[in-house]
């Protein structure tokens, strides 16, 4: 008896411990404009370098300024959660058009703040998840962000150009039905795999090239252009691509086990130097293309309902994939399913045995 109680009290102690070692956490909601943070005792300077990782806004502070800052809320607007958590400091937040958002945390004058606060991450660990069945927990999934690397300007991500966090954050906005969340690991170059399918894949942007001939010959040459990750089918893989042909938004290669996405949508043609024409890097403001081809990862096929995140580019009224952003009860399963694998659908690797049905582009 003595030792039962003994036991329990053990186990409280172990539950506590881990309780008290859970990560501190903050995580940006980008539509809704709110923020939910559980952060104890961190340097103001680091956090605010996690907020401008999150969000994508440039972060000012007026130079030696420090505190510590320990807060804890869900959903609170981000001028509110600003307040609690910079106490007596001052702060403005300014929506800009051009830029993104700004926020100036300041003592005295506004002018004050002129230092550019560097971004920070905070440790991330995926938990271990073997569940008999699904409690619906909270299923936290890691993503490797790769940049890939080439001699062809077609190819060669720009790693200043895209946040991969800000937009990660849309995307979770959207799978907040599921209880399922993406987090970003800081992206690491990829090389392309091979020399003659790169060059394939540059000539697709050639005047004459026909979208047909780049619908027949895509999908071939990035299997042969992208290497097979060790860990596929284990992690989730996102990897950056400077442009796609035919404005082409993302495709997730089912066998890779990665969604690759292109930085600039729709670079129609290349000038005799190889310098892109007509990109925009605008486009990646939003997050439902790579949100629905989070779903494919998760082996969600197409659908043909409107306002389904999953809809069928080619059913979709206005065209290619839209802000719908809907989820049914069935595609919830199945994608926790495939989430608590811990890793993304790879036919005949994850999971095994090989069962749903394959997912499209
Ligand atoms: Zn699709």
């Amino acid at each position: 008896m003595r030792l039962w109680i003994l036991f329990i009290g053990w186990i409280g102690s172990v539950l506590m411990h881990s309780e008290a070692a859970a990560a501190d956490s903050v995580v940006w909601h980008p539509k809704a404009r709110t923020f939910d943070m559980n952060v104890r005792a961190m340097g103001l300077e680091h956090l605010l370098g996690v907020i401008k990782s999150e969000t994508g806004w440039e972060v000012l502070v007026e130079p030696g300024l420090k505190g510590r800052v320990g807060v804890k809320f869900r959903d609170k607007p981000a001028a509110d959660a600003m307040r609690l958590l910079l106490g007596d400091k001052r702060f403005s937040l300014v929506p800009r058009t051009k830029g993104g958002t700004r926020l100036m945390v300041y003592e005295g004058n506004r002018r004050g703040a002129t230092q550019q606060v560097d971004g920070a991450m905070l440790a991330f660990e995926a938990e271990p998840l073997a569940p008999d069945v699904d409690d619906g927990r909270l299923l936290t999934l890691k993503v490797k962000v790769h940049h890939l690397k080439s001699s062809f300007a077609s190819i060669n991500a720009d790693p200043k150009l895209t946040n991969i966090r800000p937009l990660l954050a849309g995307v979770n906005e959207m799978w907040r039905s599921t209880n399922i969340r993406f987090v970003a690991d800081r992206p690491v170059p990829l090389r392309a795999a091979n020399r003659d399918a790169e060059k394939a894949f540059a000539g697709l942007f050639k005047p004459g090239v026909s979208a047909t001939a780049v619908a027949q010959l895509q999908s071939r040459i990035l299997h042969k252009m992208l290497p097979d990750l060790p860990d596929r089918g284990k992690v989730f893989h996102i990897v950056v691509i400077y442009t796609m042909p035919r404005a082409y938004g993302a495709v997730y290669l089912p066998a890779k086990g990665i969604v690759l996405m292109p930085q600039v949508k729709f670079a129609a043609l290349v000038d005799a130097d190889g310098v892109w024409k007509d990109g925009s890097p605008v486009f990646f403001a939003q997050s439902n293309i790579l949100a629905h081809e989070m779903g494919h990862s998760l082996s969600l096929p197409h659908v043909a309902t409107q306002g389904n995140l999953m809809i069928d580019g080619n059913l979709r009224e206005g065209g290619g994939v839209g802000p719908g952003s809907k989820l049914t009860a069935k595609q919830i399963i199945a994608a926790r399913r495939q989430a608590f694998t811990g890793g993304p659908y790879v036919p005949g690797l994850n999971p095994r045995p090989a069962k749903p049905k394959p997912p499209g582009d």
